[in-house]
């Protein structure tokens, strides 16, 4: 069954009239959202069409304020693992799109283990599974049979915990095998909500179904996947409508489903084999970005953000106080890409070179990322409690709309970067990570949860324990 609920007209009318919005209208909607009250689809499209400067300083301020007084300072680490570059798409934005010339691949499960043990000496704990479509070469057997592979993997420090997944809009029966397969979010960006945009830079192949692909989260509700995570490719279509796109798909899916988007991520367009950027007319500003980033800070509290290693180091410290609050660190964009750039460091070769889907800006090693978000006052989080305690979809809302999130996230954050310092880090880390634990643990507030992590972060760091979560 066919369902539009991105209404362009609306929108459009919407942003129109936004542009005549006064000072005044604009500072209430300010004065609400500082107060933690919803805003209006109206109000948010005043801020996105305002250009004052003192309005979007304001912005910047309040969306600083809501990112501190919900998510506190934790930032939540992960990495994208790419399986398979075969597709048969042809989106004018992406080096994988089928007219593309270049030696394609899939990983083998050997090499699937072998990449997954590349991101756990990192200390990854939760990945992102991506793919290109192809139901020959990458059937929904092969995802199911890498995310199994991944799951099996034990290492001495610990295992892959999360795997969210990022594969084309596919059939509900197919979310079911997934649901079943133990995944953590079913991430899917819907590009551009503009139709006519959509279908300009999406020319051929099952994803040019703009509405396929629009309706893809109710699928894979239907099918019991709770936890799903949006998105828009800023730089295809107008990023404003765009904005208003992503917050009417999130209240189509809390009527429809009691649960919006889990996470939103924001990924801005990058250079690629095959495409020129600058044929993109819609491509977004730094300054435009940080904006937008807030004001969906702002519009959508609750809501995770992700930020990938797309933007540049500045960028990404800029985004994390607007609201940013998961971040992917020492990515690659390719398939096999992470034994490639080991055996680029003097290990042995085995993969072939692979072709990125996109170029990255933020090409730091992951510790020395971890490493600075301490020193700018952050808590790396390797935390997947809530995917392994069952609190997903309107659990994981709820508890975060009472604020219980606090007396979970924050201990949680604590002990799996203990474990992370212990696991990876050299006597300066472990120092920095004791310094920024020490700090911590009294705005743990329940005294109970408090004391069980000091215990539990003692038990860590002698060896008589690991993997705690609360
Ligand atoms: N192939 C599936 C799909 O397209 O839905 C799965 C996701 S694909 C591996 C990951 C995402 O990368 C796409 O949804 C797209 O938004 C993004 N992407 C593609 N080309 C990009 C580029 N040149 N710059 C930045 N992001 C890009
Ligand atoms: Fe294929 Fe996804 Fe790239 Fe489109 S964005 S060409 S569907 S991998």
């Amino acid at each position: 069954m066919t369902d539009n609920f991105i209404n362009k007209t609306y929108i459009e009318d919407m942003l129109k009239e936004a542009e005549f919005a006064d000072n005044e209208s604009v500072s209430r909607a300010l004065d609400r959202a500082e107060k933690g009250e919803t805003l209006t689809h109206k109000e948010t499209a005043s801020l996105l069409k305002t250009g004052d400067p003192g309005h979007i300083k304001r912005i910047f301020a309040v969306a600083g304020e809501i990112k501190k007084r919900i998510y506190g300072n934790r930032i939540v680490m992960f990495a994208p693992l790419y399986v398979s570059d075969y597709c048969v798409n042809r989106c004018a934005y992406c080096s994988f799109n089928t007219g593309n010339e270049f030696s394609r691949r899939r990983l083998t499960m050997d090499e699937v283990r072998r990449e997954v043990k590349i991101l756990e000496m990192m200390g990854h704990k939760r990945l992102a599974l991506e793919a290109g479509e192809h139901e020959d070469q990458c059937p929904i057997d092969y995802i199911l049979e890498c995310i199994k592979t991944i799951y099996e993997m034990k290492f001495e420090n610990g295992e892959i915990r999360r795997v969210n997944v990022n594969i084309a809009a596919t059939t509900t029966e197919n979310y079911r095998k997934l649901k079943d397969a133990r995944i953590g979010t079913y991430i899917l960006f819907q590009e551009t909500y503009h139709e006519p945009a959509y279908d300009s830079f999406h020319l051929s192949g099952p994803k040019k179904d703009f509405t396929w692909h629009l309706n893809a989260f109710d699928r894979a509700q239907d099918a019991g996947i709770d936890d799903v995570g949006g998105g828009v490719l800023f730089g295809l279509g107008d990023p404003y409508f765009d904005v208003m796109g992503l917050l009417l798909h999130n209240e189509h899916l809390e009527r429809k489903y009691n649960t919006g988007f889990h996470t939103i991520s924001v990924p801005r367009l990058c250079p690629a084999a095959g495409m020129n950027i600058k044929d993109f007319p819609n491509l977004v500003d730094d300054e435009t970005f940080a904006k937008i980033v807030a004001i969906i800070r702002i519009a959508v509290p609750f809501t995770g953000m992700i930020l990938s290693t797309r933007e540049s180091h500045e960028m990404r410290k800029k985004l994390l106080q607007l609201g940013i609050s998961q971040i992917s660190a020492g990515s690659s964009t390719g398939v096999g890409g992470y034994e490639r750039t080991a055996s680029a460091r003097g290990a042995e070769t085995r993969s072939e070179p692979s072709n990125p889907q996109f170029m990255v800006n933020d090409d730091r090693s992951a510790i020395s990322i971890i490493s600075e978000l301490m020193d700018d006052g952050y808590i790396p989080s390797f935390c997947t409690a809530c995917y392994r305690g069952g609190r997903t979809g309107d659990r994981f809302m709820s508890l975060a709309k009472s604020g219980q999130i606090r007396n979970v996230c924050l201990p949680n954050a604590l002990m799996t970067l203990c474990e992370y310092s212990m696991d990876y880090g050299d006597d300066t880390f472990r120092k920095k990570t004791a310094a920024v634990i020490e700090k911590e643990i009294p705005s743990v507030v329940n005294d109970t949860v408090r004391r069980k992590t000091i215990e539990n972060v003692e038990k860590i760091r002698s060896g008589a324990g690991r993997d705690f979560y609360i």
